[in-house]
Formats: C-alpha cells, sequence, structure tokens
C-alpha cells in the first residue's frame, strides 16, 4: 500500500475508534512519525494532505526540517538530551516528551532567546519497567508546578509510552490510567496547568488509546513501513 493509502486507512480507523466511544473525530489528531524516513516520504504525506509531523531524534529532525519545501506542522516526541534542545529552537510546535525540571528549564532558555512560547507535554513513565524515561507519578504535581512557572512554556497535557504488548488491550489500562492522572491533576487547579492534551498509542494500539482519551495519536510504521 502507498502512503496515502495507508493514512486513508489510519483516518478511517481514527473515525471509527472515535464512534466507538462518542467522541467527536475532531479532538484527535494524527501525528505521522517520520523518524529514520527520508525527506522524500514526509512530502508524499504531506501532498496526501497529512500535515502534523513527529521526530524523536533532535539532530536529524533539524537536517530534515531545513530539506523540506512544504510547511508542516512538527512535534518533537523522543528522549531528549538537554544539550540537543537547540536543535529544535523554533522549529517545533509541541514538545511531547519534557520529564525532568532540567530539560524544561533548558527549553526555557532556548525559547526565551527568541521571545517565543512552546507547547510541552509532560511525559510519564507509568510504572512500566522497562521503560526508563518519563517522570514518576509521585512525581507529576511537583514537576507540573515547576514547569508552569517558566514563562517560555506551555504545559498543554500528558503523554505516555507504554510497553509494547502484544495485545492492545493489555495496554488499555496505561492509557486509562494516564487519562484518570490528568483529570485529577486537573480537578487541582494548579495555576498555568490545563491538561487537555494526551498523546497516546501507536501503529498498534492507537484504537484502544482512543477509546480512552487520546487527542494526539504517534503513529509511524503504520503509515511509513517498518523501520530498519
Ligand atoms: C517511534 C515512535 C512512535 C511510533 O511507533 P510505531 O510503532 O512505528 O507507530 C510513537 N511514539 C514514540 C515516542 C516513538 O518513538
Amino acid at each position: 500500500m502507498s502512503i496515502r493509502d495507508n493514512l486513508a486507512d489510519i483516518q478511517s480507523r481514527i473515525q471509527q475508534a472515535c464512534q466507538r466511544a462518542g467522541r467527536d473525530p475532531k479532538e484527535v489528531r494524527l501525528v505521522a512519525v517520520s523518524k529514520t524516513k527520508p525527506a522524500a516520504m514526509i512530502e508524499e504525506a504531506a501532498t496526501a494532505g497529512q500535515h502534523l509531523f513527529g521526530e524523536s531524534y533532535a539532530q536529524e529532525f533539524s537536517a530534515k526540517f531545513d530539506h523540506l519545501e512544504t510547511p508542516v506542522e512538527w512535534h518533537f516526541i523522543g528522549g531528549l538530551q538537554t544539550n540537543k534542545v537547540k536543535y529544535l529552537r523554533g522549529k517545533v510546535e509541541l514538545i511531547h516528551s519534557v520529564d525532568r525540571l532540567s530539560l524544561a528549564e533548558e527549553i526555557e532558555r532556548q525559547w526565551a532567546k527568541i521571545d517565543q512560547v512552546v507547547n510541552v507535554l509532560i511525559q510519564l513513565n507509568l510504572g512500566a519497567e522497562d521503560s526508563k524515561s518519563g517522570a514518576d507519578e509521585a512525581e507529576l504535581e511537583e514537576l507540573l508546578r515547576q514547569v508552569a512557572a517558566l514563562p517560555h512554556l506551555r504545559i498543554r497535557g500528558l503523554m505516555a509510552l507504554p510497553p509494547y504488548l502484544a495485545d492492545p488491550e493489555e495496554v488499555r489500562p496505561f492509557f486509562r490510567r494516564l487519562r484518570q492522572l490528568a483529570e485529577t491533576m486537573n480537578s487541582r487547579h494548579i495555576p498555568g496547568v490545563e491538561l487537555n492534551e494526551l498523546s497516546m498509542g501507536m501503529s498498534h494500539d492507537f484504537e484502544v488509546a482512543i477509546e480512552e482519551g487520546a487527542t494526539l495519536v504517534r503513529v509511524g510504521s503504520a503509515i511509513f513501513g517498518a523501520r530498519i
């Protein structure tokens, strides 16, 4: 199948998942994850109407950004070392992977230089043993308060990368947990914190994530093919 066909297929599955969950499909945005894929494939997807892309490696992203002719919206979704933040400055609309204060402070420093505000999500480690990135649930509220105090970041929601489990139904509790955490934090009325975005769900489990409230699904291989 072509990239265009894959996108159409995913969009229709998003619609169906929304229907099952009684949700408005406009609440769910598809982030096409193009890491390791060449700029030509991104152009192909953009031509087919996909305008939101996610990348995971800062330098690879920066190089592609400079090569792309079609204007698209970029999200950064991968683990981020503090010394790589500069490669993203001014180029991404949303960073999904803020999981510690030191990283947020470096984002603050970089975006202050260009006098712009960048949207961020707080990435959580939902007790998954094999995943090292993501803040712990116990430190979430404190981290939200600290990040909310930084003037060049705006917190939009939460992100999680649950373990890969062959049966997507087994991932459902992780998605549900992320939504519950967002609701709990929203009920605390922390100044500057309104968690409306939930970034969760990938190629093999995005439909379950949508049923559990995802507003951003990050889909790579189901659009662009397997990564080597
Ligand atoms: C690579 C990646 C994805 C996409 O994974 P697929 O299984 O190819 O859909 C989603 N989220 C993150 C954080 C990723 O690094």
